[in-house]
């Protein structure tokens, strides 16, 4: 895979070539500061106790003890309230590739500006949780940061998860964004929201009006839509092939476990939505799939997507 130098990025030195050998969903931490009534993850996981499974060091010993580059998708929980969090994205861009995924809310993001190259994180994924947003100060913190951070170079794409109540006001969020030079990208709400069961619980409406919404953030941002010569992994601009609920990827070939893998705070690896382990890179027992193998589970669509690509299903050379 080759990164070139983003339209949306600003001043960084980006590498003309830039490769990474494995991807992961790295779940850093299930802690979170908002409370988000369409979280995947209960309010008691949210609110349980931050378990800090290895310093900034350690981790960055782990994943060069494996040998290989990643393509690191730090998420949660907010990642952004791990201890030390700014060093750890310094220290883990030093040999790999970052993709962050945060609410934008504390401090430690905006370290990432005089601490880590832009050319080494493929892209932020700033999530505007309204309502939770708007009980801590509103709307103009998290667009500053926005700007922030694309003005220091990185690529940022500025996402809201769309519940039918977000679908109904959406243009008002678009304009404040569109105000700011920013695009507001839509992002399609799967699984439990007030009793119901999305996408399938949206009405025809809903669905008319997201996907006129997606294609307007598309086309808004469409320099930003391949951040570094490749799309980004949760990438907001196919969001409408999933407004009518994602594919089945069952029996599908897929690389999962040998190009891409889930990690869990605690260090332990897996395919992806599997229980079946793949080792522990804390404990440098991560045992990667020699090459890919049919689909037997579920799990996130962006994923499951890129990586039952053919470009992602040759077996590499060790
Ligand atoms: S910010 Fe994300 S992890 Fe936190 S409650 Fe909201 S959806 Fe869940
Ligand atoms: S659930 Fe998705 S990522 Fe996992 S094996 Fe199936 S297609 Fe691949």
């Amino acid at each position: 895979m080759t990164f070139q130098e983003s339209p949306a990025g600003g001043s960084s030195s980006r590498p003309p070539t830039l490769n990474y050998d494995v991807e992961a969903d790295w779940n850093l931490l299930y802690t979170c500061n908002f409370r988000c009534n369409y979280c995947f993850f209960p309010p008691k996981i949210l609110g349980s106790k931050l378990q800090i499974h290895a310093d900034p060091d350690g981790w960055a010993r782990a994943f060069e003890s494996t040998q290989r580059t990643w393509l690191l998708h730090i998420t949660g929980g907010e990642p952004t309230i791990y201890p030390r969090f700014t060093e750890l994205c310094a220290r883990l861009s030093e040999r790999h590739i970052l993709s962050i995924n945060s609410n934008l809310s504390h401090p430690a993001i905006e370290g990432l500006v005089d601490s880590v190259d832009p050319g080494r994180v493929h892209f932020i994924n700033a999530a505007l949780h309204v309502e939770e947003r708007l009980k801590r100060g509103g709307l103009d913190l998290f667009v500053a940061r926005v700007n922030q951070l694309r003005q220091a170079g990185f690529s940022v794409m500025a996402s809201l998860v769309m519940t039918p109540e977000r679908i109904a006001d959406f243009t008002d969020f678009e304009e404040i964004f569109a105000s700011h030079g920013l695009a507001l990208h839509p992002k399609v709400l799967r699984g439990q929201h007030a009793g119901l069961v999305f996408p399938e619980a949206y009405s025809l409406g809903d669905r008319v009006l997201l996907r006129q919404y997606i294609a307007r953030a598309a086309a808004y941002d469409a320099a930003g839509s391949h951040p570094m010569g490749e799309a980004a992994t949760i990438d907001l601009f196919t969001e409408a092939s999933l407004v009518d609920g994602p594919r089945d990827y069952t029996g599908q070939l897929c690389a999962s476990g040998s190009r891409f893998v889930r990690i869990e705070p605690d260090g332990s690896v897996f395919r992806c939505g599997t229980t079946e382990p793949l080792g522990n890179l804390l404990d440098g027992t991560l045992s990667l799939l020699p090459s890919p193998r049919a689909c037997n589970t579920n799990y996130c669509p962006y994923f499951c997507e890129k990586y039952t690509q053919p470009q992602f299903l040759q077996v590499r050379a060790e």
